[in-house]
């Protein structure tokens, strides 16, 4: 059964190599925000002859097509996730580099409010939350 991003490739009318078949199904398998050498690794258990670039170069094409989301979570490494319909926002643990997925009613509402007050329709924002844990 093809992945949920497979899917979104065809829909927007990417050419699909096996490899980046194999990428694709890599992503939407991951529930987790891999970078480009963590999606490898995962893609070598599938074919080993998939290279770092070739990933490079598929999430870039996949993030261009607007299918998946790189965020920066202050590592300076490009993180990776397929886009969902709920929208969520992250909190990274300093720490662990862990990373939580949260969404508050409350901040949404809040944003839109900001937004109208500027003379806006929001559209899209990005939030990351940095933190260490409370009892540490
Ligand atoms: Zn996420």
């Amino acid at each position: 059964m093809p992945s949920s991003l497979e899917r979104k490739c065809v829909e927007h009318g990417l050419k699909m190599t096996e490899q980046r078949r194999v990428i694709a199904q890599v992503l939407s398998a991951s529930d987790d925000h891999p970078d480009v050498e963590l999606l490898c690794q995962r893609a070598n258990q599938i074919d080993k002859q998939i290279s770092v670039a070739t990933v490079y170069r598929t999430v870039r094409l996949f993030e261009e097509a607007g299918i998946i989301d790189r965020h920066d979570f202050g590592d300076g490494r490009a993180r990776y996730e397929e886009n969902s319909e709920d929208h969520h926002d992250h909190l990274i643990d300093l720490k662990s580099g862990e990373v939580i997925e949260f969404s508050n009613p409350k901040i949404e509402q809040l944003q839109e409010e900001i937004a109208k007050e500027l003379g806006f329709r929001l559209v899209g924002h990005r939030l990351e939350l940095y933190g260490v844990k409370l009892d540490a």
